[in-house]
C-alpha cells in the first residue's frame, strides 16, 4: 500500500489522503516545494525538514551535469549527500531538456513557437535525445532507461518516467508523433524501472496537451501499466481556464486509488482550483521564487516587503503567522536587508512563504474534511 484514501469530499472531487514511502509519509494534498540542485535556495535540509515540509522535487537534470550522479551515489543518494531524512522526488531530466530548447510555454506564446534557443536539443529519436550541456558544452545522449538508472543512483522515493514535451505550437501530426513516442519511452522506463524497484515508486506522466482524446488515451495506455501515481504532465494550456478544463476530462480517466500530481503548478489561484478537482499533491517553485524576489504571502494577500510603508514597520510579515522569520523580525528591518541585498534576506522571505504553503496546506485538507472543499 502507497497510498491511501482517509476522505473525499462531499462537495467536490477534493480528497485527503496519504502518500506512504520508504522516508516518511506526505499528506495530501500537499505542496512540493523545489529544490533543483539538492537544495531548497537560501535553506538548509535542516530548516526544510523543521517547517514541516513534506516532499521535496529535485531535477535530475541538473544533479546530472553538476555534481554528476556518481558523487551523489557516493554519498548515499540524495538523502545522504543533503542529509534529508524526508521524502524525496526526482523527475527524469526531459522537462528541463526540452523546456530549456523550446522556452516555456509563455516566451513561445510571445514568439508565436518561433524562437527556438541555442539548439540545446540536438537529436530526437527513438532511442532517446541528445543534449548539450549548457554547463560545459559536453553532448548527453539520455535514454528511458539511463534516466531512470541515474533516477536510482539518486535514490528519490518517487521517480518520473523520461517523456518528451512537445513545444505548444506543435502541430497536430507532430503533437502526435511526441505524443506516440512519449509513451514508448514511459513503457520502457517503467520496465527498466521493475526489474530493480529499490522501494522507489513511479509516477507515469499523462500527456496529450489540451486535446481531449489524446489526454484520455494517454491515461488508457498509461493505467495499462501498474504505475504507482500518475503525474500531469505537457502542456496544461495558455490559461487557468483550459487548465481547468484540461484537468476536468483528464482526471477522471485515472484510477482514484492512486495519487495524482500536477507537474510545475503551484500559484495561489491555481491551488484553488486544482485541489477541487482531486489534484493530490503539487509541485512549484513560485513560493520560493517570490520570496527571493521581496513577494511575501499573507493571508491578507501578498506584501511586496521593498516598498515604502515597510521602511520603519515594526510589524511583523503577518502578526498570526508562526514562522521563525515572523516570531523574530519585522518588517522594517526585513525591508533593509533586502534594500541592502544581504543574502540573509533570501532565507527570511523563504521560510516565511514556505511556512505560508505548509500552513495552507493544513487548513485545506481540514476544509476537506468538513466538506467544505
Ligand atoms: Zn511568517
Amino acid at each position: 500500500m502507497t497510498f491511501e484514501i482517509l476522505h473525499t469530499s462531499k462537495i467536490s472531487k477534493a480528497r485527503v489522503g496519504k502518500i506512504i514511502t520508504s522516508h516518511g509519509v506526505i499528506e495530501t494534498p500537499n505542496f512540493v516545494a523545489v529544490g533543483t540542485n539538492g537544495t531548497i535556495k537560501a535553506l538548509d535540509s535542516q530548516m526544510v525538514t523543521n517547517m514541516g515540509l513534506q516532499l521535496l522535487f529535485c531535477n535530475t537534470y541538473h544533479l546530472l551535469l553538476q555534481p554528476g550522479v556518481a558523487v551523489v551515489e557516493k554519498a548515499g543518494g540524495l538523502h545522504g549527500f543533503m542529509k534529508r531524512s524526508l521524502p524525496i522526488i526526482t523527475d527524469s531530466g526531459g522537462f528541463q531538456v526540452f523546456s530549456l530548447a523550446f522556452g516555456s510555454v509563455a516566451e513561445e506564446l510571445k514568439s508565436a513557437g518561433k524562437k527556438k534557443s541555442e539548439g540545446m536539443v540536438l537529436k530526437i529519436d527513438e532511442e532517446g535525445v541528445l543534449f548539450r550541456s549548457y554547463r560545459d558544452g559536453s553532448k548527453i545522449f539520455l535514454t528511458p532507461e539511463s534516466s531512470v538508472e541515474a533516477q536510482k543512483k539518486l535514490g528519490a522515493d518517487i521517480i518520473i518516467p523520461l517523456d518528451e514535451l512537445p513545444p505548444y505550437h506543435a502541430s497536430l501530426e507532430n503533437l502526435r508523433d511526441s505524443f506516440a513516442r512519449t509513451h514508448r519511452w514511459e513503457e520502457r522506463s517503467f520496465r527498466a524501472h521493475q526489474k530493480e524497484p529499490k522501494g522507489q515508486q513511479i509516477w507515469g506522466v499523462i500527456h496529450g496537451g489540451v486535446e481531449k482524446d489524446l489526454r484520455k488515451k494517454s491515461c488508457e495506455i498509461l493505467t495499462a501499466l501498474a504505475f504507482d501515481g500518475y503525474a500531469v504532465g505537457g502542456s496544461v494550456g495558455k490559461s487557468k481556464e483550459e487548465m481547468v478544463q484540461m484537468l476536468s476530462f483528464t482526471l477522471p480517466h485515472l484510477p482514484k486509488e492512486k495519487p495524482r500530481h500536477l507537474l510545475g503548478i503551484g500559484d495561489l489561484v491555481s491551488v484553488q482550483k486544482i485541489v477541487p478537482l482531486g489534484i493530490d499533491t503539487f509541485d512549484s517553485s513560485y513560493p520560493t521564487k517570490a520570496a527571493r524576489h521581496g513577494l511575501l504571502l499573507t493571508k491578507m494577500g501578498s506584501l511586496k516587503i521593498l516598498k515604502k510603508e515597510n521602511e520603519s514597520s515594526l510589524q511583523p510579515i503577518d502578526p498570526t503567522c508562526h514562522c521563525w522569520t515572523c516570531q523574530h523580525y519585522h518588517r522594517s528591518y526585513l525591508h533593509h536587508l533586502f534594500k541592502a541585498k544581504e543574502l540573509v534576506a533570501f532565507t527570511l522571505a523563504t521560510i516565511h512563504n514556505l511556512h505560508y504553503m505548509v500552513e495552507l496546506m493544513q487548513e485545506m485538507r481540514q476544509k476537506i474534511l468538513w466538506d467544505q472543499i
